[in-house]
C-alpha cells in the first residue's frame, strides 16, 4: 500500500512552502532505500519521501501535514530496531530525526541531562561520566542507536538487571501529538506527581503515538569500581540455574547475561577465555565505590556460581579486558546471523525462576521443527534473546512454527513477549496470546485519541 503520488505532491508543495529557507526533503530511490531497512529481518519496507527534520517546528508541520492530507508518517532514528518498528508499512513518509543530534544541557546540580532524539545513547553516558555521573541504559547497540529510538521502544539493556530500563531516567519531553500539537511533558525535579503520567505512558509507546523531539532524562552518581567475570559452565542448564540462586545470596549484580552453547560457537575465536568443555558463559559484572567490598561479593557470587557446576571463572584484571568481553558479547548478534544464514531474534522474558524450563523448551521446540534455537541474553532478568536460526525463505514456514511455539510458552511460562524490542510489526500478531481483547481494545481507542486519523506508524502493534 502506498500514498497516491497526487497527495504526496501536495503533501510535499505544502511542506516546502511551509519553509522556504528550504529543508531536507528527499524524493530518490538512493536517499531513500537504507530507510527501507532495520535490524528485524522483516523484509523491505521503501517509504515514498524522506524527511531529515532540522527541529520541533519541521516536525510539527510534517506531522500536521500527515494528519491534513492523511499521508503515513514513520518516524525513524538509527533503524537498529529489532521489531520492524520503523519500517514504512503503508509507503509515505519517513521522518528522520538523526539530525537532531544536540546534547542540549547537562546540570550537574539538578543531575539532569537535556537531549535532542537524534544524540546516540553512548554519547549521553559519555557526557554524563565527565562530571562523575552516570546514565546507566545501555542496549547493546548505544553505539549507534538514538535516544529517540529508545524512548519509543523503552529499551534495555544488560545493566537493567540493577538499574532498570529507560523509562526509570527518562523525566521529561517534548512531544509532538500525530496532529502537529506540541507539548512539554514531565518535570526537572527529583520527584513530582501532578496530573496523569504521560511521561511513562509515552515512553515505550514504538512511535506510534508522538514524536521525542527533545528528552529529559535524570543522572545518578557514577560507581567508582565496576568489576567484570566470565563464569563458564558445562552446559546452559546449570548455568540458568546458578542465575536464579546467584539472584537470592544476597549480591545484586548490574548485569548476569547468559550465552548458550550456540551463541558461544558463533563468537569462537573471537577471544573469550573459555576451556573447550565450556557450554555455557555467565558474564557477570557488580559495581560500588570501593575495590574490595565490589571484589569480595564478586567472590560470593562465583562461589554460588561454582555450587551448581561452573568451571573456573576469569575475573578481567584491567579496563581493556573488560572492554574486550563486551565487544564479544556485542557480537552475538551478528555472529548468530553469520553462523546460519538468517535468524530472527526474540527477546521474550520470562518470571526468573522459569529461566531453566524456558531455554529446555525453547530448544526442543526448534528441534521437532528442524531447527536450532540459540539463547543469549539479559538471563538476570529473565530477558532471552532467543533466536531461531534458519538458511533460507524455504525455511520460513517451519520458523513460523517455531516462533509461534516459543510465543506460546512464554506466556504459559508467565512471561511476556517482548521485554524490550516492542511489539511493532513482528509481535503483533502475538500480543492476542498476552492481553484480552478488552485490554488491546482499550489501547487501541487511546491510540485513536492521540492519532484520531491513524497517520503516525500505522500498522505497528494494532492493525
Ligand atoms: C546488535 C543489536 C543489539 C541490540 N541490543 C539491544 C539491547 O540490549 N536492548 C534493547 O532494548 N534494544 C537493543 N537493540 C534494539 C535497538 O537498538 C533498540 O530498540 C533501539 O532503541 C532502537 O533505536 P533506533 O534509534 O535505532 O530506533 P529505530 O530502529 O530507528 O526506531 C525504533 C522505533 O522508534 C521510533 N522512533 C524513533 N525515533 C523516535 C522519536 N524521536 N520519537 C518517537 N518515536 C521514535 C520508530 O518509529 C520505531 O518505532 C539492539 C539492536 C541491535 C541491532
Amino acid at each position: 500500500m502506498t500514498v497516491s503520488k497526487e497527495r504526496l505532491e501536495a503533501f510535499e508543495a505544502a511542506l516546502r512552502a511551509s519553509f522556504p529557507e528550504g529543508l531536507a526533503l528527499f524524493t530518490d530511490a538512493e536517499t531513500l532505500a537504507p530507510y527501507a531497512r532495520d535490524e528485524s529481518d522483516l523484509g523491505e519496507f521503501p517509504a515514498q519521501l524522506l524527511v531529515r527534520a532540522a527541529n520541533t517546528a519541521q516536525v510539527s508541520r510534517v506531522l500536521a501535514l500527515a494528519t491534513e492530507l492523511e499521508v503515513p508518517v514513520t518516524p525513524v532514528g538509527a533503524r537498529s530496531g529489532k521489531s520492524g518498528g520503523s519500517l514504512a508499512v503503508q509507503g509515505g513518509v519517513v521522518l528522520s530525526l538523526e539530525a537532531m543530534n544536540r546534547i542540549v544541557e547537562v546540570n550537574a546540580d539538578d543531575l539532569l541531562m537535556v537531549v535532542q532524539p537524534g544524540v546516540l545513547t553512548a554519547q549521553v553516558d559519555e557526557a554524563a561520566a565527565r562530571l562523575g555521573l552516570f546514565y546507566p541504559p545501555d542496549p547493546n547497540s548505544a553505539g549507534y542507536c538514538t535516544m529517540g529510538g529508545n524512548v519509543a521502544e523503552n529499551a534495555g539493556g544488560p545493566r537493567a538487571l540493577k538499574y532498570g530500563v529507560t523509562r526509570d531516567y527518562v523525566i521529561g519531553l517534548e512531544w509532538v501529538l500525530p496532529t502537529g500539537e506540541v507539548l512539554r511533558v514531565g518535570r526537572r525535579t527529583g520527584k513530582g506527581v501532578a496530573g496523569y503520567d504521560l511521561v511513562a505512558l509515552f515512553v515505550g509507546s514504538e512511535g506510534t503515538l508522538g514524536v521525542a523531539t527533545e528528552i529529559t532524562v535524570k543522572l545518578i552518581p557514577r560507581p567508582r569500581v565496576v568489576k567484570t567475570a566470565l563464569i563458564p559452565f558445562r552446559n546452559v542448564a546449570d548455568a540458568a540455574r546458578a542465575l536464579t540462586s546467584v539472584l537470592t545470596s544476597g549480591v545484586w549484580p548490574r548485569t548476569l547475561e547468559l550465552l548458550d552453547e550456540v551463541a558461544l560457537q558463533a563468537v569462537a575465536g573471537r577471544g573469550l577465555p573459555v576451556p573447550a568443555e565450556a557450554g555455557a558463559v555467565v558474564i557477570a559484572e557488580l559495581d560500588g565505590n570501593y575495590e574490595e567490598g565490589v571484589l569480595s561479593e564478586l567472590a560470593m557470587l562465583v562461589d554460588q556460581c561454582a555450587s551448581w557446576g561452573s568451571l573456573e571463572a576469569v575475573v578481567a584484571q584491567d579496563e581493556a579486558q573488560r572492554e574486550r568481553l563486551w565487544a564479544v558479547r556485542k557480537e552475538v548478534s551478528p555472529a548468530l546471523r553469520a553462523l546460519a544464514g538468517k535468524k530472527i531474534s526474540e527477546d521474550i522474558v520470562v518470571p526468573r525462576s522459569k529461566v531453566p524450563e524456558a531455554i529446555e523448551r525453547f530448544k526442543a521446540a526448534g528441534a521437532k521443527a528442524g531447527l536450532t534455537v540459540a539463547t543469549y541474553g539479559h538471563a538476570g532478568d529473565g530477558n532471552l534473546h532467543s533466536n531461531v536460526l534458519y538458511a533460507s525463505k524455504a525455511d520460513w514456514p517451519r520458523v513460523e512454527v517455531v516462533l509461534a511455539e516459543l510465543m506460546a510458552i512464554t506466556v504459559d511460562l508467565g512471561g511476556t513477549i517482548t521485554g524490550e524490542h516492542g511489539v511493532g510489526l513482528a509481535k503483533k500478531r502475538f500480543l492476542p496470546l498476552e492481553q484480552p481483547l478488552a485490554l488491546r481494545e482499550l489501547q487501541r481507542r487511546l491510540k485513536v485519541f492521540f492519532d484520531p486519523s491513524v497517520t503516525l506508524n500505522p500498522g505497528k502493534i494494532w492493525d
